[in-house]
């Protein structure tokens, strides 16, 4: 073959794809390729396997050459035959005698005996493996170096838009049928606890695209009447309306108006007026949803505005909602309730969606313990534990699930008497939060001396709790929360009446107000920008120097709600002295335009900062004069320190607290701060942990703050703890400079 009819049958190829993208018919999509490949090479046959990873089979599904009613049902599995290796070890086998080969395998009436020159080449996209594709003709034409080559571009040509077909298929399909020796592999997996708690019941993996493409690929054999259709809207109204209803509840914030934009688009006579007038046309109701839903999903994502672009995800879940409603299929959307979700991972926005439907629990297959969807979780006291296993993800649904959030377990289907022992736990659980008598008590080691617990409040609804558990105060207040769960940056006066009911929620304690810290994993639905690096990026206090318009706002809210409080404000992500100065500056002309303006304001609030970037580390004994405490945020100094990314479940077993080098760096910190008579506390996760608690206190932290969701087992930890042995533990610990050294000691200690 001559190096010119390599590089038409690639511009072909290069066609084909165009062609996918315009048809809908896989299968004739399919045959196109393997004609054309057929023609150009020069091959009488020529076959197109497509790999199911969950059987774990290869099967034709286009095909030239062989006997037309035999080559569909030919199915191998990967460890089979000379497709299978081709695709298992992941590159070209070309023979002159295949029959002969010891991988071969025969399928009798497939007419493959008279082409004994074989070539097969493996198509992959990245590590997936999609399937390969196969050319064969008789032996005294052998195929050569150069057919090997063209064929390799072909499908690496091939490999993404065929990675889709392998999609399409899959969702065709009837339900996927559940991997043998699956659920028995999964019986028991021990994960990551994100948030604690118990939880039992059946599993619902949720794959949200899966949902919409698979409506967007039916054929609808019903014809619904206009009758229904306006039906289904008003039921979609009425239930958006009720999950709104339910999650201002949750939040103690009326204005976390999440469902909004699906409201409205309900109501735009522009939209659902379109649809209207293709049914009045004799266009099938569903069709009509779809074609106008499309229209308007590829406008918004035509946007060169990222905040229109992501208006696409509202769009499908409205399409989806009002399709299910349509179509009766109740099944398809609201079956989040009392379930266990299993998912790969979702917006902060859809774990408030799925708090609205009264979801019991979830398993998250991506995702860190410390980010902020997890944060998220615990206020909302769902049970959330993290693992690295996507197998789940292939969970059928109803399977029964119980979720040990307090240690990470998971079960699937699990036996009676962990069942019991499970019902025991819950209940020591629930007591502990019940003794009244033990968490009024202040808190005091064994040996007497008083340890400040202080609260971590996301979400207003957190006060209520922080209250019951008798803490000291609020030690953070995440302000980014509320302008997560908005679709607009709330204005001076919304944030005021926010935190004047933070304020009025926690009487007569320190209350320190963190100013807004959003990127990382945390971004606004508005206004986000997509970073290469978003930890290392225009975050936290970086968005706020650079808007000012928005930061300003903030401060004012923040002053004039507390007036009467015992405030602290701290700026998040601080790392120079610049830096904190520019901040400090913008706060004191905050104070200066609200005196000018005569609106009542707090003079003398505490300033201080949160120790989370390690340069700011070097700079504290100069920083000192300047501010009134430090807060450590382990959360992100570990992150930082390690070169460990805190969302990243495949580094989660290096993002390590009790590495050497975060305990001298926390020591280094306490001490600085004592030095300087400073106040010091820590409010990252690392305060939650029992284990770490004695070296905690032994290094001199004496003010802590958690989710209040853990404030009665700390207690409990910190009354147990003899402080002249944590500080002795503290002392061995920081000798040690290897990680295995440190867990050996701490495990001894708790014995
Ligand atoms: C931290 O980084 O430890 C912290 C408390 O802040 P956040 O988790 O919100 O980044
Ligand atoms: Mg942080």
């Amino acid at each position: 073959m001559r190096r010119t009819d390599h590089f038409k049958l690639l511009c072909d190829i290069g066609e084909l794809g165009q062609l996918f993208t315009d048809t809908q018919n896989l299968d004739a999509f399919l045959q196109k390729v393997v004609e054309t490949v057929s023609e150009h090479m020069q091959t009488p046959v020529c076959s197109m396997y497509i790999y199911d990873e969950t059987t774990e089979t290869l099967s034709i599904k286009a095909n030239k050459g062989l006997n037309p009613e035999r080559y569909r049902e030919v199915k191998l599995n990967i460890k089979e035959g000379l497709v299978g290796k081709t695709l298992r070890e992941l590159r070209p086998i070309c023979l002159e005698r295949a029959s002969e080969s010891l991988d071969f395998k025969f399928f009798p009436g497939l007419d493959e005996e008279h082409y004994d020159a074989f070539l097969a080449v493996p198509i992959r996209q990245g590590l997936n493996r999609i399937g390969v594709l196969v050319v064969q003709r008789q032996k005294k034409y052998l195929f050569k170096e150069q057919d090997v080559s063209a064929l390799q571009a072909i499908t690496s040509q091939l490999a993404t838009v065929l990675s889709n077909v392998s999609f399409l298929i899959s969702l065709g399909k009837p339900p996927k049928k559940v991997k043998k020796g699956l659920l028995k592999k999964l019986k028991f997996i021990k994960g990551k606890v994100a948030s604690p708690g118990y939880a039992l019941g059946k599993g619902k993996v949720v794959k949200k695209e899966e949902l919409f493409f698979s409506f967007s690929q039916r054929t609808f054999v019903k014809f619904f009447t206009m009758e229904e259709f306006k039906n289904a809207i008003r039921i979609t109204q009425q239930h958006l309306q009720t999950l709104q209803e339910k999650i201002g509840e949750k939040l103690s914030d009326d204005a976390s108006l999440i469902f909004t934009s699906h409201l409205l688009m309900l109501k735009d006579e522009k939209f659902i007026g379109e649809m209207i007038s293709l049914i009045e046309k004799g266009i099938n109701p569903p069709e009509a949803i779809l074609i106008i839903g499309r229209k308007y999903i590829d406008m918004f994502y035509a946007s060169s505005n990222q905040l229109i672009q992501e208006k696409t995800e509202d769009i499908k879940d409205l399409l989806t909602r009002l399709l299910s409603n349509l179509l009766s299929e109740e099944e398809a959307v609201n079956n989040y309730f009392n379930r266990i979700i299993i998912a790969r991972d979702f917006y902060p926005s859809d774990i408030l969606k799925m708090s609205s439907e009264d979801v019991w629990g979830i398993v998250l297959t991506s995702g860190g313990v410390t980010s902020h969807l997890s944060i998220l979780a615990r206020s909302l006291h769902i049970p959330m534990v993290i693992v690295d296993r996507p197998e789940f993800l292939d969970i059928p649904d109803d399977v029964q699930i119980l979720l040990d959030a307090e240690l990470g377990n998971i079960y699937l289907n699990p036996d009676d008497d962990i069942i019991r022992e499970f019902e025991k736990q819950k209940a020591i659980q629930e007591n502990i939060l019940k003794d009244k008598d033990f968490l009024k008590k202040p808190v005091v080691t064994s040996d007497g001396t008083r340890i400040n617990l202080l609260s971590n409040i996301n979400l207003l609804s957190d006060l209520k709790l922080a209250r019951e558990s008798y803490s000291d105060g609020i030690g953070l207040y995440r302000t980014e929360f509320p302008f997560l769960i908005r679709t607009d940056f709330p204005l001076e006066e919304e944030q005021y009446v926010i935190y004047s009911k933070l304020v009025a929620g926690m009487p007569k304690k320190p209350i320190t107000f963190r100013t807004l810290d959003i990127g990382g994993d945390k971004l606004l639905t508005y206004g986000a920008i997509k970073e290469q690096n978003p930890f290392l990026g225009f975050r936290s206090i970086r968005f706020s120097l650079q808007h000012k318009e928005v930061f300003v706002q903030q401060i004012r809210a923040i002053l004039r709600a507390s007036v009467k409080a015992d405030l602290r404000i701290m700026f998040p992500m601080i790392s120079s002295i610049d830096e904190f100065l520019k901040a400090k500056e913008i706060l004191r002309s905050c104070q200066a335009e609200l005196k000018k303006e005569n609106i009542s304001y707090h003079h003398n609030p505490k300033i201080g900062i949160m120790v989370e970037v390690p340069s700011i580390v070097d700079l504290l004994n100069e920083i000192a004069p300047e501010v009134d405490f430090f807060s450590i945020g382990t959360n992100d100094l570990i992150q930082f320190v390690l070169a460990v990314d805190r969302t990243n479940e495949k580094v989660a077993n290096l993002y390590n607290p009790v590495h050497p080098s975060i305990l001298r760096t926390l020591k280094k910190i306490v001490e600085i701060a004592v030095e300087n008579k400073i106040d010091v506390s820590l409010c990252g996760d690392m305060a939650h942990n029992e284990r770490y608690i004695p070296f905690l206190l032994g290094i001199g932290l004496r003010n802590l703050s958690i989710d209040p969701l853990y404030i009665g087992r700390i207690k409990r930890t910190i009354s147990k703890i003899n402080l002249k042995q944590a500080q002795l533990l503290a002392q061995t610990l920081l000798k040690h400079n290897k990680i295995s050294e440190v867990n050996q000691t701490l495990t001894k200690f708790f014995g």
